[in-house]
């Protein structure tokens, strides 16, 4: 019997789960990582962060001791490391995309979401597909290519057959030729047969996070409903990957117990993930708790993570895994944005709405966000925020390119680890950009975006160069949605 088969046997007797879990997230280890003095010599500290610059990745203690820096100077040399291994890989570019709510129906209790069930002052609301379309020609009205679905756990609002139906209703968009061409999907964990499911209606990556990988933590945050079970969430990137799904992405709520080991846990899942199944996450995201309507954990986070520490786990998170997209989402502020750019974000949400029909609704200035499942930081539109990035020298990319074009899973990995994915990524980048600017930046935006994008395609070497050129060319003439 081969280890998956075994494995997937263990997958449906939870008894069982409990123990194989303990196994991959060890909390002993973590622990005594973290209470290991030894790992906060500056000179062992320094000399990782050289290690680290091979863009190879580090070992989880490797990681615990960058956790541990505190000085000025290490914090620098920390940042620039982040920085080089993130040009290394991906370059300048940050991928853009938007939430998209189908409902705040939930089941569960969470202590930091507004959507949780014993919220009763929350105005409950699930889109119908007619209103699912309206909100997707909202967005393609915008220029986004990319969205995330996102809804609370519900045996019907939220079943795998009505997720599909909203798939299928998203993609069936076509506003002259502009569409949504990746949805990932962020819904609750389920069965292998249901994985595989919601993976034929060509969903992207399939997103979910533990939250909280600290097992007492997670209990005391998670009062009731089927997410109280820890071992059922945490194993469901096993059984995304069993279903077939080739991209997955994890994540953690920062400010629910101590940053060095929420990073560290999240760590341990993706090593783990990478050795058992030969893919690490296709993504990472690193959400911190914000103020959400009558959630308390969400009002006084009882281990709210500073800037600074938070600016260190993600370029921690960076070095280790160099090859991992890493997301940040709009609760943080604009300032913060800039600066986590800096040390290894590569993908942005942008002129987001966190409650179902809201992309509509904020056209009406007097609507309050009442059905908000956090508050947000980043009130900009995507158009704000593609003319600022490109202020700072990042290179805004709508490119969709590697899942329409099989890509995914270990394809992507091996691509991104020889060091090929740039080009790819560069010409799909810089045209997907120049089919933005034609076809939604305002004037100022466009003018900005064109200087920008030909200096970008100046330093491009000769092939990748010519390549974009006859890609844009193409575009130019009228044909849309290229891609290689
Ligand atoms: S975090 Fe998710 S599961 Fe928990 S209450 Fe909110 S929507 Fe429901």
């Amino acid at each position: 019997m081969n280890t998956i088969v075994l494995f997937s046997r263990l997958l449906t007797d939870r008894s069982k789960i409990k123990n194989y879990v303990m196994n991959f997230i060890n909390e002993e280890y973590i622990n005594s990582i973290i209470e290991d003095n030894r790992l906060k010599d500056e000179s062992m500290q320094r000399e990782i962060i050289a290690k680290a610059l091979n863009a190879k990745g580090i070992s989880l203690s490797e990681a615990g001791a960058l956790l541990n820096i505190s000085s000025p100077e290490l914090y620098n040399e920390l940042f620039h490391a982040a920085k080089t291994v993130k040009e290394r890989i991906y370059g300048n570019r940050l991928v853009l995309f938007a939430p998209l709510y189908l409902t705040n129906a939930c089941v569960n209790n969470c202590l930091y979401c507004a959507f949780r069930t014993d919220n009763k002052d929350l105005e409950r609301r699930s889109l119908t597909l007619d209103e699912i379309e309206e909100e997707v020609k909202f967005l393609v009205h915008q220029g986004h290519k990319r969205l995330l679905l996102v809804a609370g756990e519900h045996p019907k609002k939220s079943s795998v057959k009505v997720i599909g139906e909203a798939i299928e209703r998203v993609y069936s968009v076509n506003e002259n030729g502009n569409n949504i061409r990746r949805v990932n999907v962020n819904v609750a964990p389920l069965s292998v047969e249901g994985f595989k499911e919601l993976n034929s209606f060509g969903i992207g990556t399939y997103q979910i996070f533990q939250e909280t990988y600290h097992f007492d933590t997670y209990k005391s945050m998670h009062v009731n409903g089927p997410k109280a079970d820890y071992s059922w969430r945490v194993t469901a990137m096993d059984r995304a990957l069993q279903a077939g799904i080739d991209d997955v992405g994890i994540g953690a709520l920062f400010g629910l117990t101590d940053y060095r080991f929420e990073t560290l846990a999240m760590l341990q899942h993706t090593f783990y993930l990478d050795a058992t199944y030969g893919v690490g996450p296709h993504t990472i995201s690193i959400p911190r708790l914000e103020p959400a309507l009558n959630a308390p954990a969400a009002l006084q986070p009882p281990f709210a993570v500073d800037d600074l520490s938070f600016k260190k786990l993600i370029a921690v998170i960076r070095l280790a895994v160099p090859y991992t997209g890493i997301i940040l989402s709009t609760r943080e502020n604009p300032e913060v944005r800039r600066d986590l750019f800096e040390v290894g974000v590569s993908q942005i949400s942008a002129g987001s709405k966190t409650s179902p029909g809201s992309y509509l609704e904020s056209k009406d200035a007097d609507k309050k966000p009442e059905l908000e499942q956090f508050q947000l930081g980043d009130h900009r539109t995507l158009d704000e925020v593609v003319k600022d990035v490109c202020g700072l020298g990042y290179l805004p990319s709508f490119c969709t390119a590697c899942y329409r074009s099989n890509r995914t899973g270990d394809r992507f990995m091996e691509l991104a680890k020889s060091g090929n994915i740039g080009k790819i990524c560069v010409p799909n980048a810089l045209t997907t950009f120049k089919e933005y600017l034609t076809d939604f930046a305002p004037g100022e935006t466009k003018k900005l975006g064109m200087e920008f994008l030909q200096n970008e395609l100046e330093k491009q070497p000769e092939a990748a160069k010519s390549k974009t050129e006859k890609m844009i060319e193409r575009l130019d003439s009228g044909e849309r949605d290229i891609y290689f």
